[in-house]
């Protein structure tokens, strides 16, 4: 079995020698070939001379990525999976909070178990805040409403596919890529295995609290219709309402003559019927926006420079 590790990388150049070594550690003697897809996603520091270094003196099978520009850790993820070659592809970051060590553990299980195509680690207890905690339950929770296919609590991009798996990821062509939804879209069996995530080995995670809020939401946009159905419904309920109000407002004028005093029926109405309007709106706005973005087949990354492997007696230039 050939396995390939697919090691997006941005701002990570404290990092990426340590991942290389733990995962060449893990690797050695243990019966399976490998190689290592390292994509720069437009690194600001010094992350591609790293890797370039890395590259030559390398004796393991080591490819390099190079983007244009910083596309996001979904594009790289597509990229490097688009470069892998093995049977068996990991998806690891660089930063060494996912241990290699589980990875081999992963192509082990997918080795004796031809019925499985994924094997992926979810974490059992998270090292963040009670509110962050919160606020991702309860985002998977309503995604699970929402849509047909299930996001399991927890579970990260860190995980080992079979190729046919893989091979199916890359025909889903969408710029707008939200990979835990892709991944349960494509379906396969997945087997889930407890992990927990270390600390950063060096530097600083790249989300915030406003990043999240953007990707929960571009995941809803991308795997459900719900929110736009969800208006249309509220649109009836009030058209409805507003209804049964128009004949009391009818029957009062009729038998009591003209209510003066009604400002505040008035103010209440408009700025409900506003801000529902104006919401519903923007929910179709979300939409509208991501078929626009998808319209114009933008690719998904562009790459400056690509370093292929070097034969094991290749001599470093
Ligand atoms: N990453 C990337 N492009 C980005 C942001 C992040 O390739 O625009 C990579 C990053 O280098 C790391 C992985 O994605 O290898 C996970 O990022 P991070 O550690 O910041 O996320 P966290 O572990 O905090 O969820
Ligand atoms: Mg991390």
């Amino acid at each position: 079995m050939h396995l390939s590790f697919v090691i997006p990388c941005y701002n990570e150049s404290e990092n990426v020698e340590a991942m290389h070594d733990a995962v060449a550690a893990v690797m050695e003697g243990c019966g399976f070939s490998y190689e290592m897809v390292f994509v720069d996603d437009g690194s600001r520091d010094d992350t591609f001379a790293r890797l370039k270094a890395l590259h030559a003196r390398s004796r393991q099978y080591v490819r390099v990525l190079r983007f244009s520009r910083n596309f996001g850790k979904e594009s790289a993820i597509y990229a490097g999976l688009s470069h892998a070659k093995g049977e068996l592809v990991t998806l690891i970051d660089a930063d060494l909070q996912q241990p290699p060590a589980l990875a081999l553990e992963m192509a082990r299980f997918l080795d004796e178990n031809e019925d499985y195509d994924c094997v992926a680690a979810f974490q059992e207890r998270r090292l963040e805040s009670r509110r962050l905690s919160f606020l991702k339950k309860s985002f998977y929770k309503l995604i699970n409403r929402m849509t047909e296919i299930e996001f399991v609590q927890g579970a990260s991009d860190f995980r080992t596919m079979r190729r046919r798996m893989v091979d199916a990821i890359l025909s889903m062509g969408e710029t707008n890529r939200f990979s835990k939804g892709i991944f349960s879209w494509v379906g396969f069996c997945t087997h889930y295995i407890p992990y927990r995530a270390e600390d950063r080995h060096a530097g600083a995670s790249k989300w915030n609290t406003w990043k999240l809020f953007k990707y929960a939401l571009d995941g809803i946009v991308s795997f459900t219709t719900m929110p736009l159905r969800l208006t249309a419904f509220a649109g009836l309920g009030t058209a409805f309402v507003s209804l049964l109000y128009t004949i009391v407002v009818v029957i009062k004028k009729l038998f009591f003559g003209i209510d003066v005093p009604g400002y505040a029926t008035l103010a209440v109405l408009i700025l409900l019927l506003g801000g529902l309007q104006l919401f519903a709106m923007g929910i179709l706005g979300e939409y509208l926006a991501k078929t626009y973005g998808e319209s114009k087949c933008r690719p998904i990354y562009l790459t400056r420079t690509v370093l292929e492997p070097r034969e094991p007696d290749q001599k470093t230039n």
